[in-house]
């Protein structure tokens, strides 16, 4: 299992850690180490943090609230009281420092402080009356992503996640209907053959 960026914020990538959510979730955060791996592997956030399991319980919390405030939105309903104060709380908390240097950006703090930084990013975004929030367009996936695209046309949540599977399902479709309609044709389609015993 591999983490993916591409939802454009990282709370919502936060969210995106558990993967089709509404058929038969696949939860990317099965234990401490995990969320560690995580937040080493995104942008902006310290490159080591260490979790323990009060820590890591509180970031399963935050991630199911900013989920559930981002679907809020996405269906445009009221933000769920409940996801308000788990994130709203979490904010309040103190954030990474982050330091310029000639090798670049430099950021550093705890796992306390990387959560506090993700439920300030989780407000920014969800606050912005001009973010587009969308949910990947493959059922499946359940993904919400900010769409920055010219026109807001992003269809999906990523292209290698899911829109090159999309594509390639439906063009494996479209071949197996225009080979049944061949079948069909020369009436040897599926439903019309013989018993194969006769
Ligand atoms: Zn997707």
């Amino acid at each position: 299992m591999y983490f993916s960026f591409v939802s454009g914020n990282p709370a919502l990538d936060l969210a995106g850690t558990v993967a089709t959510r509404r058929d038969d979730p696949v939860d990317l955060l099965a234990a401490p180490a995990d969320l560690e791996r995580w937040v080493a592997e995104c942008d902006g956030l310290p490159d080591r943090v260490t979790a323990d399991p009060a820590a890591f319980a509180s970031a399963i919390s935050l991630r199911e609230a900013v989920y559930r405030l981002a679907l809020d939105r996405v269906l445009g309903r009221p933000f769920d009281p409940g996801g308000l104060d788990i994130v709203n709380g979490t904010a309040a908390g103190p954030v990474p420092t982050m330091r310029l240097s000639d090798a670049g950006l430099q950021v550093s703090g705890d796992i306390r402080a990387v959560l506090s930084h993700l439920a300030r990013s989780a407000i920014t975004v969800l606050a912005d009356p001009h973010a587009r929030l969308k949910e990947c367009g493959r059922a499946a996936c359940t993904r919400i992503y900010l769409d920055r695209s010219r026109g807001a046309r992003r269809t999906w949540c990523g292209m290698d996640e899911c829109g090159n599977r999309v594509k390639a399902a439906a063009y494996r479709a479209r071949r197996r209907a225009s080979a049944t309609a061949v079948g069909r044709e020369s009436g040897a389609a599926r439903d019309d053959l013989p018993p194969l015993s006769r």
